[in-house]
């Protein structure tokens, strides 16, 4: 990492090091010959690589290629349109807006104040009343807010005069007219294509990355890298999902949830809506091992388990607590819905 950290040309691996006390160079000049000093002196700069490509040059050394899971890049998808993981992470703690979030998930019949959920592509959309009913006098601000940050889209829910097929459309998409995804005629929309109220109302929908990455149990990640953010008291930077491939291989051989640098203590994370490491014995053991791996593969020096249910299990706890107790260079810590949300 040295030449990385402490760039200079005339520096080599022998002169540079990131050691335990951080960044070391030694001075390449072997003698000084009077005149001014700063003609001989080197003044190297100093620049931090972003975290995901440190876990990644870590990961090469240990002949693994990193890359971005899928979950990963819905998050990170879902950080950049919030704003950041503060802005993200607020939004997420607040039990209501979760709850709109919770509605997109919901697949059971329309309602009038809960939502139109549509067969053609297995989605929800939500009206005004819809949203009113679950934060209700936010509900103008939050739509004006998130459709600002394009994480709703605004458009129509019309159907079809010829196939009776109903779809979700784009503002963006239509004219005077629509034109059917199933049977692709173009037809102008009058009352009966959209039914109720008298005029056509607007339906929103969610962003589909930050669908995708909702259903998939990102908000546990996002929510564990924020409590860590406002823990921090100097630094603090962070990846989300990471898969660790052998080249050439058809699936990753470890994957983890979330990698963050807390004050200098590079920490990796496993988080998940329920709270337990897997179904049954065997895959808890193995999500250890896993993490075994990891820890002594990137010099991990924290490991955080998050849950968004009330606790762990002692018997999980133990279990984590045993299969590190002989590494006590790495503290293990536990998270549950208080000290997420
Ligand atoms: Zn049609």
């Amino acid at each position: 990492m040295g030449s990385w950290i402490i760039s200079d040309r005339r520096f080599t691996t022998n002169e540079v090091r990131v050691g335990r006390e951080g960044p070391a160079y030694f001075c390449p000049n072997v003698g000084y010959f009077g005149g001014d000093i700063d003609t001989v002196l080197v003044r190297p700069g100093l620049q931090l690589p972003p975290l995901h490509k440190i876990v990644s040059e870590l990961a090469r050394q240990q002949g693994y290629e990193c890359r971005p899971s899928d979950k990963g890049i819905y998050a990170d998808e879902s950080i950049s349109k919030w704003g950041g993981l503060e802005q993200i992470g607020a939004f997420l703690r607040d039990v209501r807006c979760r709850a709109v979030l919770d509605r997109f998930l919901d697949d059971s019949k329309s309602e009038p104040d809960k939502g139109v959920y549509l067969n053609s592509d297995r989605r929800r959309y939500l009206a005004f009343p819809a949203i009113r009913a679950l934060v209700g006098d936010r509900a103008t601000a939050l739509i004006d807010e998130l459709i600002s940050k394009q994480i709703f889209n605004r458009g129509f829910i019309f159907g079809c005069t010829y196939c009776r097929n109903a779809d979700w459309f784009s503002v963006g998409d239509i004219t005077q007219e629509f034109k059917c995804r199933r049977c692709g005629r173009s037809q102008v929309y009058v009352k009966s294509n959209w039914k109720e109220p008298d005029e056509p109302a607007w339906f929103y929908k969610l962003d589909e990355l930050i669908y995708l990455g909702y259903r998939h149990g990102m908000a546990a990640s996002l929510l564990a890298l924020d409590r860590m953010r406002r823990k921090s008291e100097s630094s603090f930077t962070f990846t989300t999902d990471r898969e660790f491939w052998i080249p050439g291989r058809s699936k990753p051989e470890v994957e983890a949830d979330f990698f963050c640098v807390i004050d200098g203590v590079l920490t990796v994370g496993e988080a998940k809506k329920e709270n337990n490491l897997g179904n049954g014995t065997s895959e808890e053991a193995a999500k250890i091992k896993k993490y075994r791996r990891l820890v002594s593969g990137l010099s991990v020096r924290q490991l955080v388990f998050a849950t968004l249910g009330d606790s762990w299990p002692q018997k999980t706890v133990e279990k984590v607590s045993a299969a590190f107790a002989d590494v006590p260079s790495v503290r293990v810590l536990f998270f549950a819905a208080s000290d997420l949300l």
